[in-house]
């Protein structure tokens, strides 16, 4: 038997240190028995440094790994994330926009709404009869009090934060209080076993590094599963076009400036700008099509989107390419972050893929050689199934639409770029409602049916309503509709402004769980 004691985790990005952190954080009962994390991360190469909408699954992630919400507020220029508000993207008018927020429908494990919505007609949006949420970010809300306790919400949240300072507060509370160790060195050489397994890596600043298992968190490089490994990247461009990034950071007009507290995303003629409010910027930036508009065109529509506050302020231009590895673990290794894959980001779902990754990872971390390829034959059917999911979700944004005005729309619009279940779900879904019998019946599903009912009603889908089909729970319907409005009333009095609250929780700290 060969005990698996030595991870060895290459790249120090968000995917590399939250992994780091997860698996050290569950297995630190074992280090004084041999059991190690090292985290290989190059001096020469910067990490992405953009992804700055999370999911809310980051709340309990680094509540596991020990970390200080209130510290988080402190060094990260954190703020709030409630969801998500999608402009112009079902008729491209001045008035089209929507809500997908991150609390579930009221009732939402007892009763599905939506039909009750349907046939109630009272003139609120889906999102505003189901869910505070999006009077909550209307209105420039927090999601809590200073009174709620760290990690805990009063309406669910996530958070947008500032990448290029995340990975290094991982990075302290790895190695401070989590016993990682940190070696700054190249990887030039990849050496393998007879079986097949990588033995060791090889640098020049700190010689061979041996490990048990390799986790391979380069990037874009994918470094060890891409190139050494030779696992092929399965590219789906044909289903999401978006092909390039362009970022740029925008200064607040004065510091008392209102934050948003949900992702703005406004569509334009070939793709979608996001527009996330920091409590000392705005991160920003323009994902689209280079198939259907040029650079400089593209440019054009974020400047005009930023008006006189973009005026000469530099773009940084990041190529993207949609697609995934076809396997995330052969051999000892395993790959996280965009090492494994990337999805342009319309609904934050890379950070969350590798919080879930490393937990999996963590938890059934195997005990010996022996035993990985049964486990790493299960992380990949669920990952694989993941990011299938996903890129459903993702295109789903781009099917409903009524936007015909480009080819870019047009395109996205045509059959044969439409993923199968997606297809067959948007049949179904005329006549019922998304709900859990469509097959979402994984324990941690990243977009659960609440997300496209959210998606569709949002955008104006229409699904029939039988009206037998009410009767048996229009009570309970009524009262959680009603409910809803109560709730609505109750926080949007109660709730404190969502840059006072920042300010509050940086001055005098949250309290501690
Ligand atoms: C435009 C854009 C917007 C995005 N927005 C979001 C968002 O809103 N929400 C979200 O969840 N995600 C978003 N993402 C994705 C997110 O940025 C990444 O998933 C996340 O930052 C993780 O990156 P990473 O750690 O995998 O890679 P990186 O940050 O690229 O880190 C790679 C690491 O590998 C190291 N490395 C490389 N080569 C070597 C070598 N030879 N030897 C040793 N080390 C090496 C580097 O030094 C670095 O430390 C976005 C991505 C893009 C491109």
């Amino acid at each position: 038997m060969k005990p698996v004691r030595h991870i060895v985790i290459v790249g120090g990005g968000t995917a590399g240190w939250l992994t780091a952190g997860v698996i050290a954080a569950k297995h630190r009962a074992r280090m004084p028995g041999g059991f190690s994390v090292t985290l290989v991360e190059s001096p020469n190469t910067p990490i992405i440094g953009v992804g700055e909408g999370t999911w809310p699954t980051l709340r309990a992630t680094l509540a596991r790994m020990g970390v200080s919400e209130t510290e988080l507020f402190r060094q990260c220029d954190v703020s709030f994330k409630q969801g998500a508000k999608f402009a112009r993207w079902t008729t491209g008018a001045d008035d089209d926009a929507y809500y997908h927020p991150l609390m579930l429908p009221q009732g939402f494990q007892q009763l599905n709404l939506v039909p009750h919505w349907l046939a109630g007609k009272d003139g609120r949006s889906f999102c505003d009869a189901v869910s505070p949420q999006g009077a909550i970010c209307e209105d420039g809300l927090a999601p809590k009090t200073m009174a709620t306790p760290e990690y805990e919400a009063v309406a669910n949240y996530a958070y947008h934060l500032d990448a290029g300072k995340f990975a290094p507060f991982l990075q302290k509370h790895c190695c401070e209080t989590l016993g990682v160790r940190h070696v700054l060195a190249d990887v030039q050489e990849v050496k393998r076993a007879e079986n097949g397994d990588i033995a060791s890596i090889v640098t020049p600043q700190a010689g061979e590094i041996e490990g048990d298992l390799f986790v391979d968190c380069t990037g874009f490089r994918s470094l060890l599963l891409g190139q050494a490994l030779g696992v092929p990247f399965k590219d789906c461009s044909d289903v999401l076009f978006c092909d390039t990034a362009l970022a740029v950071q925008v200064p607040h007009e004065h510091e008392n400036s209102p934050i948003a507290s949900h992702t703005i995303s406004t569509a334009q003629s070939a793709g979608w700008i996001w527009d996330i409010g920091l409590p000392t910027r705005r991160g920003t930036g323009h994902v689209y099509s280079s198939r259907h508009i040029s650079d400089d065109e593209a440019e054009r529509e974020l400047r005009t989107y930023l008006g006189p506050a973009g005026k000469d302020l530099p773009v940084r231009k990041i190529p993207i390419r949609s697609g995934h590895r076809e396997t995330f673990w052969k051999h000892n290794c395993v790959a996280v972050g965009l090492a494994a894959g990337f999805l342009e980001p319309l609904e934050s779902s890379a950070i969350v893929l590798i919080e879930l990754s490393a937990k999996l990872i963590a938890e059934q971390m195997p005990v010996c050689r022996e035993v990985m390829d049964v486990i790493a034959s299960r992380f990949n059917a669920t990952t694989d199934y993941r990011w299938g999911r996903i890129i459903d979700f993702l295109k789903l944004h781009y099917v409903i639409t009524k936007r015909e005005d480009t080819a870019f729309w047009r395109d996205n619009l045509l059959p044969e770029t439409i993923p199968d279940r997606l297809r067959d779900l948007l049949t179904l879904w005329r006549y019922q409602s998304p709900w859990f019998h469509d097959e979402f019946d994984r324990v941690e599903e990243v977009f659960p049916p609440a997300s496209y009912q959210y998606v569709l009603y949002g955008m104006g889908f229409h699904t029939e309503v039988e009206p037998g089909a009410l009767t048996a729970d229009a009570r309970i319907a009524e009262r959680a509709l009603h409910e809803n409005r109560v709730q609505t009333d109750r926080l949007r009095v109660g709730l404190p402004r969502h840059r006072d609250l920042i300010r509050r929780i940086v001055d005098h700290g949250l309290q501690a769980v």
